[in-house]
Parts: C-alpha cells; sequence; structure tokens
C-alpha cells in the first residue's frame, strides 16, 4: 500500500513537487531581468510612466508583475494589471506565473478575459486581455483598484493597445489630479511610501496610476515621446546565434512547404523542438493531420514526432500542451500564429520554419469595409520569428521564400488602428465619456474618414443619435455587450423579433473561428455531414441547427446521467460523425453561455421563432443592413453599401442556389471578394427594416 503523509500527498508526489519548485526558482534566477529586479522596482517608484524594452524570454510578463508584488505594490488589497493583446497569452503567463508563486490559479494571480474570468477578490496578479480594460473602465473610470497598470506587448499595436494607452494617459491625470486635489500630492512624487489614498470628487478612492509599457521592439522612442518622454529602461537579452536559410525559389503553397520542411528537419537535423507560423486555426489543424499522415510513412526506427497547436481560440486547457516538455527521443512540433512571435516563450525551440505569412485586418474607410487578409509578414516580425530559435542554444530559421523577398518586406508593421474598422472603438470612447473623438489623442491618429465613417456607420445602428451622442438605451446597451456594434445590435433586436434564442446562437457560432471540419483528404464526405444541417435559409439557419443538435447530444448523455468527462467524450464523438470542429464547438458553448448572462442582466427575455425562420432573417436584416448584396445578371454580388463587386464563398449553402438577395457577416479577400456566412433576404425588408439607410422611391 502507498504511504502518505498527513496532507494526503504521497511522497513521491511530494519530492516530485519540490523538485519541480527548485527547478523553476532556477529558471526564475537565471533569466535576465533577474539581476535588474532592484534596479526595475527602484524606477519604478521613481517614474509615474515608465518603458520596458527587452528582448523576447528575458522575463518582462511572468517576473515584473512579481517583483512590484514583492516590493509592496499591491498593499490595501491593489491589484497589479498586465495586459495582453491575445487571450492565449493572458491565461498562459497567468498559469505559469501560479506556479511560480505555487499557488493555485485564480487566488494571487488569476487572468481575466472575455468569456472566461478566473480571478476572486483575492487575486493581486491580474493578466488580462486589453480589450477587457477597456470594458472595466466603463464601470470605474478611475481603474482605482488597480496600483500598477502594465500594458504589455505594446509594440503589436493593436486597435485595443493603442486605445488604452490613450485612455491610461486620461486615467493617470485624473488619478493625479484627484490626489493633488487634496493638496499633498505631486505626481511623480519620489517614493511610494508619500503616497496616500484619498476620496475623489467621486467617492472613489484613488492615488496616482502607475503605468508600465513594456515592449519587445527596440524601437521605445514613440512610447516614451508620447508620455511625455517617459523613462526607459532596457534589459540586455540573451541571444544564441541563429543560422537564416532561405528558399531557392519561391514557393507556391507555404503549407505543403512547411510540411516538407519539418520532415527535413525531423529526418536530417539534431534534436531539438521545431515551431511553424502560420496563420490561423484551419491551417493548423490540415498541417496537424497532414503531419500524422505523413508520420506513418516514416519507417519505424526513427523518432517519433508529437504535434501541438497554440492559437488564440483555443480552449485554454489545450494552450498549455504547447509548454509541456517531451519524453527524449521524440520531437515536438508546436504550430502557432503568430501568438508564439512574442507574446509566449515556448521551452525547447531550436528550429523555427516562417513561411513569412500573416492574417491582418484590412480596412477600406471609404467603403467602411473592413476584411481579413494574409499578407506577408513585416521585417521586425520576421526576425522576432528567426529569434525564437536561439534562446536556449544556436538554432536554425528556415524562411520559406527567397532572400530578395526579405528586403521587399516593410519594416515594421501599420498599426492596426489605422487599418480596421473604428465603430467598436468609438463606441466604447463615447460609452466612457470621451465625446470628441477626433480630437482624441491617440498616439498615432486614424484617419478623419475613418472616424467619420464609423461615426457614420453607428448613427445608422442607431447606437449614437444625430448629434453624435450615446443613444439610451440601444447605445449603452451595444456598449455594454463584448461584441462587434453589428451583433450587439442583432441581439437587441432579435428581443422584438421574438427570436433572441436563435441569435444568440448565431452571434456565439460566428465567435469562434470554423465550426466547419474539412479535411482535405475527406472533402467529400465532410460535404455529405454537412448537408444534414444545411438550411436554404442560409448559414446563419444552418449554425442553429448544428448547435441544437450538438445541445440534443449533450441532452440525451445528461438524461443518461453521464458524467462530465463521458458527456465531453460523447460530444466529442458526435463532431467527429458529424464533420464539426470540436474544440470550435466547445468555446462557441462557452460563449454562449457568457453572453446569455449578459443579455439576461440586461433584462431581455429568451424567446424563439421556432420553426418559422421570417422573423429571424428579418432580424438578420435589420442589424446586418450594411452588409446587403444584390445578385447581379452575371452571378456575381454587388455589396449595395459599397458598390463592390463580391462572391458568394465557397463554403456557404447559398453558393449554389444563389438568392437575390442576401446579408453576410463577413468580407474574405483572397483572389477576388468572398462573402461568408449569409442569409438570403427579401430586398424590400432593406427599405422597411433600414429606413435610415435605404430609403423608398416614392
Ligand atoms: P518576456 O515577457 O520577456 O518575453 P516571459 O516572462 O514571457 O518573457 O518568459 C520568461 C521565461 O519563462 C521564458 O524563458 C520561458 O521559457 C519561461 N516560461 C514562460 N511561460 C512558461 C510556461 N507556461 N511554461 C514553461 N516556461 C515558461
Ligand atoms: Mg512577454
Amino acid at each position: 500500500m502507498p504511504s502518505f503523509s498527513s496532507s494526503g500527498v504521497s511522497p513521491q508526489k511530494q519530492q516530485h513537487n519540490a523538485r519541480r519548485r527548485q527547478l523553476i526558482r532556477q529558471q526564475r534566477k537565471s533569466l535576465p531581468i533577474a539581476s535588474v529586479e532592484k534596479r526595475l522596482v527602484e524606477e519604478v517608484r521613481k517614474n509615474d510612466t515608465l518603458i520596458v524594452v527587452g528582448e523576447t524570454g528575458s522575463g518582462k510578463t511572468t517576473q515584473l508583475p512579481q517583483f512590484l508584488y514583492d516590493a509592496g505594490f499591491c498593499q490595501d488589497g491593489k491589484v497589479i494589471g498586465i495586459t495582453q493583446p491575445r487571450r492565449v497569452a493572458a491565461v498562459t503567463v497567468a498559469k505559469r506565473v501560479a506556479e511560480e508563486c505555487n499557488d493555485q490559479l485564480g487566488k494571487k494571480v488569476g487572468y481575466s478575459i472575455r468569456f472566461d474570468d478566473s480571478t476572486s477578490n483575492a487575486t493581486r496578479i491580474k493578466y488580462m486581455t486589453d480589450g477587457l480594460l477597456l470594458r472595466e473602465a466603463l464601470l470605474d473610470p478611475l481603474l482605482s483598484k488597480y496600483s500598477v497598470i502594465v500594458v504589455d506587448e505594446a509594440h503589436e499595436r493593436t486597435v485595443h493597445t493603442d486605445v488604452l494607452l490613450g485612455l491610461l494617459k486620461k486615467v493617470q491625470h485624473s488619478r493625479s489630479v484627484y490626489a493633488n486635489k487634496n493638496g499633498k500630492l505631486l505626481p511623480g512624487t519620489q517614493d511610494r511610501s508619500q503616497y496616500f489614498t484619498l476620496k475623489s470628487t467621486q467617492g472613489i478612492k484613488t492615488d496616482p496610476l502607475k503605468l508600465i509599457i513594456m515592449s519587445a521592439s527596440l524601437d521605445a522612442k514613440c512610447f516614451s515621446d508620447y508620455f511625455g518622454g517617459a523613462k526607459v529602461v532596457h534589459i540586455e537579452g540573451r541571444q544564441y546565434p541563429v543560422d537564416i536559410l532561405y528558399t531557392y525559389q519561391p514557393e507556391s503553397d507555404y503549407l505543403d512547404a512547411t510540411l516538407v520542411t519539418i520532415f527535413q528537419i525531423h529526418l536530417e537535423e539534431g534534436p531539438g523542438d521545431i515551431l511553424a507560423f502560420l496563420t490561423g486555426q484551419e491551417e493548423i489543424e490540415s498541417l496537424e493531420r497532414l503531419i500524422q499522415e505523413r508520420v506513418r510513412q516514416l519507417p519505424p526506427q526513427s523518432s517519433k514526432i508529437w504535434t501541438t497547436p497554440i492559437y488564440s481560440s483555443l480552449p485554454s486547457e489545450q494552450q498549455m500542451n504547447a509548454f509541456k516538455p517531451v519524453p527524449s527521443g521524440t520531437r515536438k512540433v508546436v504550430l502557432a500564429t503568430n501568438i508564439a512571435e512574442t507574446s509566449v516563450t515556448i521551452p525547447g525551440i531550436k528550429y523555427v520554419i516562417d513561411p513569412g505569412m500573416v492574417k491582418a485586418r484590412a480596412y477600406n474607410p471609404v467603403t467602411g469595409m473592413e476584411s481579413l487578409i494574409i499578407i506577408p509578414v513585416s521585417k521586425a516580425q520576421a526576425l522576432q520569428r528567426s529569434g525564437r530559435a536561439g534562446r536556449e542554444g544556436p538554432g536554425k530559421c528556415y524562411r520559406l521564400f527567397q532572400e530578395s523577398e526579405f528586403d521587399k518586406l516593410v519594416d515594421s508593421t501599420v498599426p492596426e488602428i489605422k487599418r480596421c474598422n473604428l465603430a467598436n472603438v468609438v463606441l466604447q470612447l463615447k460609452a466612457l465619456g470621451i465625446d470628441d473623438i477626433i480630437g482624441f489623442d491617440f498616439m498615432e491618429k486614424p484617419s478623419r474618414t475613418a472616424i467619420l465613417k464609423s461615426l457614420e456607420q453607428l448613427i445608422l445602428l442607431g447606437a449614437l443619435t444625430d448629434d453624435y451622442k450615446l443613444s439610451d438605451p440601444i447605445g449603452r446597451q451595444m456598449a455594454r455587450l463584448p461584441l462587434d456594434p453589428m451583433y450587439s445590435k442583432a441581439l437587441i433586436v432579435s428581443n422584438e423579433f421574438k427570436c433572441l434564442e436563435e441569435m444568440l446562437i448565431v452571434v456565439s457560432m460566428l465567435s469562434v473561428e470554423s465550426i466547419f471540419f474539412s479535411p482535405r483528404e475527406k472533402l467529400e464526405e465532410a460535404r455529405a455531414a454537412r448537408k444534414n444541417f444545411e438550411s436554404s435559409e442560409g448559414d446563419h439557419t444552418t449554425l442553429v441547427n448544428v448547435y441544437r443538435a450538438a445541445a440534443e447530444c449533450v441532452e440525451k448523455s445528461k438524461n443518461a446521467n453521464a458524467k462530465e468527462k463521458t458527456m465531453e467524450k460523447a460530444l466529442n464523438r458526435w463532431c467527429r460523425e458529424n464533420f464539426i470542429n470540436y474544440r470550435s464547438l466547445r468555446h462557441a458553448r462557452d460563449v454562449h453561455s457568457q453572453i446569455q448572462g449578459h443579455v439576461q442582466q440586461m433584462g431581455l427575455t429568451l424567446s424563439s421563432c421556432g420553426d418559422d425562420m421570417v422573423p429571424f432573417r428579418r432580424c438578420l436584416t435589420s442589424a446586418f443592413f450594411l452588409n446587403a448584396a444584390m445578385r447581379q445578371p452575371d452571378g456575381s454580388y454587388r455589396a449595395l453599401a459599397t458598390g463592390q463587386s463580391v462572391h458568394i464563398h465557397p463554403s456557404s449553402g447559398l453558393f449554389r442556389t444563389k438568392p437575390d438577395c442576401v446579408v453576410f457577416n463577413e468580407l474574405v479577400r483572397t483572389s477576388q471578394n468572398y462573402v461568408k456566412n449569409l442569409t438570403r433576404i427579401d430586398p424590400l425588408w432593406l427599405a422597411e427594416l433600414a429606413p435610415q439607410y435605404y430609403a423608398t422611391e416614392d
């Protein structure tokens, strides 16, 4: 019989834990940032705003918040908030730091991201997405529970980071003004011990806010300038040499080239794990399968390959797999999006494969249309990617393009705020009481046309009044929902059309990537499986059908009193049989329960339109009228709001039937403009349901 200690943990386990703790202590001590702990804490004490620059893997994200905690920055129950542009990073880093603190996740260390919150009242080091902190500001404009806010990965310049920087600058100013009003505190006070709490005019206790901007890019001047010449601290990195290899010829199929390169490395190179950069979940999953197939063809004596994906919408427990060590003799192949560029550091990587592509948002401010496109990376991104190979020793980076192509890449990526639809940002700022959007102190101003276009869209959606004020209740409700304004609008109006249940499903399913699973080698089977759910009304109804069928499968096992695990297994099996992406579906179910909470809080009642899909299609029309398209004589479509010529994406159930008039959710640009997720509508509904936009001819 195994012997147990009084804590109920076996001595073996205790020994294992002690060894792991020892290892983590050593790892932490050996990080470049460890040697400058004292200096960093001093600088934070001295400066209200500090820019910290350091190479990826130097320990910024995991260590700095712990240093500040140990230095007493969480006294009086204050919280250190660290924002990340990506969900995955917030989750994996929080888990790692909780482990480093030898504490359960959700106690001292926690994370909070849209649709998933692990924090408690005890949480003092809180990792979150930048978008989430923006939402918190809606409820607490002075962000008064935070003593320090660390904006991490600022070099990424996501639209949320840029808006957040502008907002934090304002909050920091307001908090020092409040502190000053009581006449005792000057901003930039030398020692934190001199800070004291006081009541602001709104009755909120505030003290000055410490801001730390962290970046992996060496160019910190733009951040420093924006914050009035803020101090910059550089952390010396440690980087081993990385051999860069280019292809002799251009590669027409980078997915195939990645596959070939993985096996070339596996068969010809020494030990070390591989990290390949792809553009999204679909590519990652299809490469995962191709690798598994190819592995079967390897000679039996060759060493093993273990693939693990990491991308933003991957359920959090699966994200951690990428960090697990593999047994010796097995090679780990991490298939990642640009999340692994700087946001997370995966140990053990020696080989990097960089096809040189990235999925990015693009925006046409004249038409107001946003689209997703796959574009070449910037030089800065390519350098970051190759750097991942030289973290623990000399490495190699295989760039799947020619050397001459590298010279043609742009130096750094254009900030997202200059290439996305700003409706969401504008709505958030309005809800925060910032009325003058054009005058807002953005680090880099979006074009006037883009701002005006989004104001116009928000007026058309009813979120703003004609004099650009947030409307009540619609605008206020829309700002509260963590969704794109058109999706929020769809939910709010679905209450009137008595189809909130259906719309809740649609919005959740549209919030995740690729619900349908169509492996290249089984395209016909996948297509046949999809037919079972397909509706002639359109893809939105199809999504509702899939969700309901899945829910029925879960209900069945619930009725059979199955345990959680058995239920998940049954759902997994059902997904496989029906060519549904299990990971995406699970994510959609989580999103669903979260949004349901929101709409119930807003006082909306769940109602279903039953089998009559007309109200549902009318409801879609009244929310997505800006995305309506009419069929042209040649079978293509014309987007009514923009005049663009678009085509129905082959993945749509309406690809063959080609109805006269549709509304769509997404525009994808490849060789031509494709629209995805469509529903057929009656063109007369446009004038009836969106008269503010489609005037009827008298
Ligand atoms: P930076 O923010 O400067 O890029 P991090 O603080 O993210 O650096 O990472 C510091 C070190 O911690 C890295 O070398 C990495 O290997 C290690 N690390 C981070 N997260 C994990 C994890 N989940 N599992 C194991 N090691 C990790
Ligand atoms: Mg980091």
